[in-house]
C-alpha cells in the first residue's frame, strides 16, 4: 500500500503536533535535561519496554552509577545487569554494555552523529537510531516506535500489525513525509507521547488529539481496528524445577550461561529428570537438613511458558566439600542483596524466601 499525503495534509498534521507540543509536551523529563546522545540513548532502550513513570527511578539510578559512555564500558556486565533487574528484556542491557565498548574502542568514548554507525551498534534500530539523533541533536530523522505507528496507523487508515513487514514499509515514507525539518525534536518528542498518553492501544481519548480532524479512525470510528492485532500463536509450556540451597541466611545461586533465556543472569540449580534433591545437594558437596517447596507460578517468554516450581533446601556443609565461590556461583546474601542481575524468577523465588522469613 503505498499512502502519499497531500502537502496541505502534511503541514497542517505538523502544525497541530508541534502546537500541541507546545501547549501539553512534556518537557521536564529527566532524559530532557542536559540532552545529550548517550543520556538519550539510555532513556530510549529503557523506554522501549516500559512507561515513563517506571523508567525514572532506574535511569536516575543508571546515570548515577554510568554518567559517561566510557563508565559504563568499563563496568562489569554483572553490574549493569542489576542496573536493570527489574526492567526484564536484559539482552537490551547487555546490548547497551556492548555498544559502550564499542563505541569507547572505536569512537573514542564519543556517541557516533552518523545515522548509520549508530544503527551499525548492537541494539539499536533505525527508529532508535533517528531518536537519539533528532532528540539531542535535531537532526532530521524520522521515527517509528510502536507509539508512533499506532498514531500513523490510525490517523491515515495503514492496516498491519507490529512486526510484520508490509505494514512497517508501508508507514516508514508517511513517518518520513510528516517528520518536520524545523522543530524535529518537538515533533518526534510529541508524536512518541501522544501515542502513549492519547492515542492508547485501548480507549484511545481521541477527544484530547490534536490531529483529531485529519484522523480517519477517528471519523469512521475505526479506532479499534488499527492497527491489527498480531495473530496468536499456540506457544508451548515447558517446565523446570529449582533447588535452591540456603544456609545461614545465604542462598546458592548460579550464573546462567551468555546466551538464551536470563542469559548472563543468576538464577539456580536446576534438578534433572535423573536427580533428586539430596543427590543433587551431595553432588554439590552439601548435605541436606529439611526441605520446602516454594509457590509455583508460570513465567511467559514470547516464543514459551515456562512453569517453573521450586525447592528450599536448608544445608550444612559437609566436611569435605565447601561451596567455593566463582565466577559462576555464589552464595547470596539475603539481608543484603549482591549487586548482580537477577532473573525474573529468582526475584520472585527471593521475595517468597524472604516473606517466609518475616511471616
Ligand atoms: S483521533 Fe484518536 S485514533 Fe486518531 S490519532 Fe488521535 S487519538 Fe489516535
Amino acid at each position: 500500500m503505498n499512502t502519499s499525503l497531500s502537502k496541505k495534509t502534511e503541514t497542517l498534521f505538523q502544525q497541530q503536533i508541534l502546537d500541541w507540543f507546545q501547549a501539553k509536551g512534556r518537557k521536564h523529563l529527566p532524559w530532557q535535561q542536559d540532552k545529550t546522545p548517550y543520556r538519550v540513548w539510555i532513556s530510549e532502550i529503557m523506554l522501549q519496554q516500559t512507561q515513563v513513570k517506571t523508567v525514572i527511578p532506574y535511569y536516575e539510578k543508571f546515570m548515577e552509577s554510568f554518567p559517561t559512555i566510557s563508565a559504563l564500558a568499563n563496568a562489569t556486565e554483572d553490574y549493569v545487569l542489576h542496573h536493570w533487574t527489574g526492567l526484564g528484556y536484559y539482552a537490551r542491557a547487555r546490548n547497551l554494555h556492548k555498544a559502550a565498548q564499542i563505541i569507547a574502542a572505536d569512537f573514542d568514548g564519543q556517541f557516533p552523529t552518523d545515522i548509520e554507525q549508530v544503527i551499525a551498534l548492537p541494539g539499536i534500530g533505525r527508529s532508535t537510531a533517528g531518536a537519539i539523533l533528532s532528540l539531542s541533536l535535531k537532526q532530521h530523522h524520522a521515527i517509528l516506535d510502536g507509539n508512533v505507528k499506532r498514531v500513523l496507523s490510525r490517523a491515515f487508515l495503514i492496516s498491519g500489525y507490529n512486526g510484520q513487514a508490509k505494514y512497517e514499509k508501508a508507514l516508514w515514507p508517511v513517518a518520513e513525509q510528516l517528520t518536520p525539518v524545523k522543530g524535529v525534536q518537538h515533533y518526534n518528542q510529541a508524536m512518541m507521547d501522544i501515542g502513549a498518553t492519547i492515542c492508547t492501544r485501548t480507549k484511545p481519548l481521541c477527544e484530547q488529539c490534536p490531529v483529531q480532524d485529519i484522523c480517519l479512525a477517528y471519523q469512521t470510528d475505526n479506532q479499534s481496528n488499527y492497527p491489527q492485532k498480531k495473530p496468536k500463536k499456540e506457544i508451548p509450556v515447558k517446565s523446570v524445577t529449582y533447588v535452591i540451597p540456603r544456609h545461614n541466611n545465604h542462598i546458592l545461586m548460579k550464573k546462567r550461561p551468555p546466551t538464551g533465556i536470563w542469559g548472563g543472569l543468576w538464577g539456580f540449580e536446576e534438578l534433572t529428570a535423573s536427580d533428586n534433591v539430596k543427590s543433587a545437594m551431595k553432588q554439590l558437596g552439601l548435605s541436606l537438613k529439611a526441605t520446602r517447596s516454594l509457590e509455583g507460578f508460570r513465567h511467559t517468554f514470547s516464543h514459551f511458558h515456562l512453569d517453573i516450581t521450586a525447592i528450599l533446601v536448608d544445608v550444612e556443609h559437609t566436611k569435605e566439600h565447601q561451596i567455593n565461590e566463582s565466577f559462576e556461583q555464589r552464595w547470596y546474601d539475603l539481608a543484603q542483596p549482591n549487586n548482580v542481575g537477577l532473573a525474573a524468577s529468582s526475584v520472585k523465588l527471593i521475595q517468597q524466601i524472604q516473606q517466609q522469613e518475616t511471616s
